[in-house]
């Protein structure tokens, strides 16, 4: 037998299948899908296995054949379905077959070679204690990794470079001092897992006497004893003890040192909500959009049919119950589902829904798993425990066998699309897949992507079916929009964030004890250093971009590359005083409301405070059970929220997305406005919104406050007609970077030259049904990152197959520059994000 394998090398010249000879004793276990162990020069790599054979292949000697020697799992983690779908992903996003295979399989099964990094406590303390501090290296962020990493026992680099981006020269110099060192792991990844826990030693009385005893300058140890005595002596997970008490492990050690507590590695449960009683719930009967909609997609399901709906229903409009009933006729037909939600909105309570409707029979998959979590999920649909997957993007590569049914909730989500290679988007995978497996997809929105709506209309082909809901399910209306000048409030007089509508609405909020949303529309949501005096802005000196300003540690940070530097005192341009940090928008916002409402009980939740795992869930929960009147964010708290008493959403401006240089920005303002006023009034009680703009006539801010998407289209449509932007075109986006500007500007030129050429090539060879332009170079919107300058090309084409080959041809002539001068070209296939 014999095998063709895609290696483990995301690079060109080995983006092919190799062959290799099965030994007769894996015969019986190697499948196309399964994965295996293969030599590959001087190495040996994983694979992936993408064909089988009984005969050799033609024109190769056999003697030179290499075999496989191992079969890493018992089962298959891909399936035939799922290899086909990766090599179209390759082709259509010019992706290397090997990334789109990996993409497809947890994180637990990608990297089992991988070297660990571990931290060398002897090492890192006789550092700490020497006497000398000015002979330590300064960059803050040491500490801070040694803490994580001696926290977590292990990281690979990969891991801790991603945790701290950028700091790979920091690794390299721990790793030299002797102070990280590198150990091959030797166990399997998959194993169970544990973590450092906290055992308080000795009784009640013997510890609170120990506590009293500590003089007073070890009041850190003292609050750490006092912790444990406020939980019963409970053993404490190692971090979450130091995050509750605001102390770092080193109090914790001295404590271990004086026999106070020890420290132990636990074994930690895996299933994320293994805790969780889900209350068991009943299908409602539907309404008659509802069943309208229902009987639709049961049609297609019956008949083992392929199509495409697009579900366009009003916020509380109650998709989810259709989805949910859906799935259950999906399920009684023999067949299997997924779910996808943005991962902003797979909240305990969308789990809930799930779970309880279906129990044990679904598995949630999502990036704030584990990878050990993950794999645990993930393993539980391959061995055909469950039927239902809900989960965020790349749970659409869930390795089911019998697909009927793939949902897509809030469809038009930008996340739906990966950033980084294989830059896919979940939608036309979704697609893709179901038209392979005979499935139905149903694309859900309030505010659908153009492109999906386009697709529904005559002159888009009518690909998809359109299905509408027009009412809440609860019989509401949807809830006035309120839209308020702040041109004219400033002109009153009134220089406050709040207006006048909307500070006399949440006074009435509060006075009726009910809850208000406050939404924040803001992506620039980092805080910046910025001196009043001359205006000096901190930025970074790697890349064109502000520094960040991180509060934990008051140091400045860049997010692309990782370089960090203390917090100033002095602006280093007119040595002004006057230099201080922005907070983040949501944080001024809080503190103007509790200057404003005294006594205001406030939840704050933006990247800032929802970095933690488990902090998202945490909020919310806490404002469910009402122990916040408002729940202040950004985009995060816009999406599917359903809280019963939320009666007030107010939005603090409106526009800052309108101004990003992106054909999206109108649309993006529409579906969030139109999202964050689907909170309000959900349930029994009436609802308002407070929508604040300094630009109320324009058509995105209108519409919204109308609830009018057919008047949004209708504007939206026409511009992007009129400039050729989607869904009249497609675009792909193609970044070169490199060291030196005057070289990146030549070949960038050349590249562009050389797309021009192919797309007359394919024109003169007698290729029609296409269009092909190409705009730029120019230089990207961040024209620096990492010491390396970018510039992009901007292709509109019409026509998919036509116009991967050009672009990938055209790359394809700079390899040998990229291989010998560091240049470095991204393709972007329907890009989401411009910036
Ligand atoms: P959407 O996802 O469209 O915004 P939801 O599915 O969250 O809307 O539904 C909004 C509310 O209406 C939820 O509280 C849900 O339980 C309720 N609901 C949905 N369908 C029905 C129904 N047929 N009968 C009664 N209540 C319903
Ligand atoms: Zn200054
Ligand atoms: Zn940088």
């Amino acid at each position: 037998m014999y095998a063709q394998v895609i290696v483990d090398v995301p690079a060109r010249p080995t983006d092919r299948p190799f062959d290799y000879e099965v030994p007769l004793e894996l015969e019986a276990c190697v499948e196309v899908g399964s994965r295996v162990e293969v030599p590959f020069g001087p190495r040996v790599l994983q694979g992936f296995v993408v064909g089988v054979s009984a005969e050799a292949p033609a024109g190769i000697d056999r003697s030179k054949l290499r075999t496989v020697r191992r079969v890493l799992d018992m089962t298959p983690p891909l399936t035939p379905e799922l290899v086909e779908l990766a090599r179209w992903m390759s082709g259509k996003y010019l992706c290397p077959e090997i990334a789109a295979l990996q993409v497809m399989v947890p994180g637990a099964l990608k990297a089992k070679y991988d070297k660990v990094v571990v931290l060398r406590e002897d090492v890192w303390r006789r550092r700490e204690e020497a006497a000398q501090p000015e002979l330590l290296p300064t960059d803050p962020v040491r500490a801070e990794l040694a803490d994580w990493l001696r926290a977590r026992g292990e990281a690979t680099a990969e891991a801790l470079l991603e945790r701290f981006p950028g700091s790979a020269s920091l690794l390299k110099s721990m790793l030299a001092e002797g102070v990280l060192e590198e150990r091959q792991r030797v166990q399997d990844r998959m194993s169970v897992k544990t973590a450092l826990t906290v055992f308080p030693c000795g009784t009640e009385a013997e510890l609170r006497e120990a506590a009293s005893a500590l003089p007073a300058r070890f009041q850190k140890q003292k609050d750490v004893l006092d912790a444990l005595l406020a939980e019963g002596l409970r053993p404490q997970r190692l971090t979450e003890l130091l995050h509750a008490v605001g102390v770092t492990s080193s109090v914790v050690k001295s404590l271990e040192a004086k026999g106070l507590v020890e420290l132990r590695d636990v074994e930690v449960q895996r299933d994320p909500y293994a805790k969780r009683d889900f209350a068991r719930t009943q299908p409602l009967p539907l309404t008659e959009e509802q069943s309208h909609v229902y009987e639709a997609v049961c049609g297609t399901l019956a008949d083992g049919r392929h199509e495409v709906f697009l579900l366009q229903g009003v916020t509380g409009s109650g998709k989810t119950e259709v989805y949910l009933q859906s799935i259950q006729r999906c399920l009684e037909l023999g067949k299997e589902a997924i779910v996808l939600v943005p991962e902003i909105s797979l909240t305990p309570q969308m789990v809930q829904r799930f779970k309880g409707r279906f129990g044990d029979d679904v598995a949630v998959l999502h990036s704030r798993l584990s990878h050990g979590e993950r794999y645990d999920e993930w393993r539980r649909i391959v061995r055909k425990e469950v039927r239902v997957v809900i989960g965020a993007r790349s749970a659409i590569f869930a390795p089911f066998t019998k697909l009927g049914l793939i949902i897509i909730d809030e469809e038009h989500e930008s996340s739906y699309k990966q950033e980084e290679s294989p830059k896919y988007h979940a939608r036309d995978v979704a697609i893709r897949r179901a038209e392979a497996a005979g499935a139905a997809v149903v694309l859900g929105s309030a505010t659908p992507s153009l492109e999906s709506v386009f697709a529904t209309t005559r002159e888009g082909g009518r690909k998809f079916r359109l299905l509408e809901m027009h009412t809440r399910a609860l019989g509401r209306p949807l809830p006035p929009v309120q839209l308020v000048d702040m041109r004219e409030e400033l002109k009153n007089g009134n220089r406050s964030m709040f207006s006048g509508a909307l500070h006399k609405a949440i006074e009435e909020r509060l006075h009726k004890k009910e809850q208000i949303v406050l939404l924040l529309n803001r992506r620039g949501y980092a805080t910046f250093v910025m001196c009043r005096s001359c205006g000096y802005v901190a930025g970074c000196p790697h890349c064109d971009i502000a520094l960040t300003y991180h509060q934990n540690s008051r140091t400045l940070r860049c997010h692309y590359c990782g370089y960090a530097e203390r917090e100033k005192s002095q602006c280093p341009d007119c040595q002004s005083e006057h230099i201080r940090h922005f907070g983040t928008g949501t944080q001024r916002v809080e503190e103007e409301l509790v200057k404003l409402f005294p006594g205001i009980r406030v939840i704050r939740m933006d990247v800032d405070t929802t970095s933690e795992k488990g902090s998202h869930e945490k909020w919310l929960t806490m404002f469910g059970e009402k122990k916040a009147d408002v729940l202040l964010g950004t985009q995060m708290v816009a999406k599917g929220l359903d809280f019963p008493d939320v009666t007030l959403v107010g939005v603090i401006a409106a526009d800052t997305v309108l101004n990003l240089p992106d054909f999206r920005a109108g649309e993006r303002t529409f579906q969030l406005l139109t999202q964050v006023a689907g909170r309000a009034g959900r349930h029994t009680l009436p609802g308002e919104v407070i929508v604040q703009t300094y630009t109320p006539e324009h058509y995105s801010i209108a519409a919204a406050a109308g609830h009018d998407y057919a008047a949004f289209l209708e504007t939206e449509l026409e511009h992007r007609r009129a400039n050729g932007y989607p869904p009249y075109a497609r675009l792909i986006n193609i970044t070169l970077s490199h060291e030196e500007v005057p070289r990146l500007m030549r070949i960038s030129d050349a590249l562009a030259q050389r797309l021009k050429e192919q797309a007359l090539a394919a024109r003169q060879s007698g290729e029609d049904g296409f269009t092909f332009d190409v705009l730029g170079p120019v230089a990207a919107p961040i024209a620096r990152i990492k010491d390396r300058y970018r510039f992009r090309c901007m292709v509109k084409y019409r026509g998919d197959a036509v116009a991967s080959r050009i672009v990938r041809r055209s790359v394809a002539a700079f390899e040998e520059q990229m291989a010998k001068e560091k240049l470095q070209i991204s393709v972007d296939v329907d890009p989401q994000l411009l910036m």
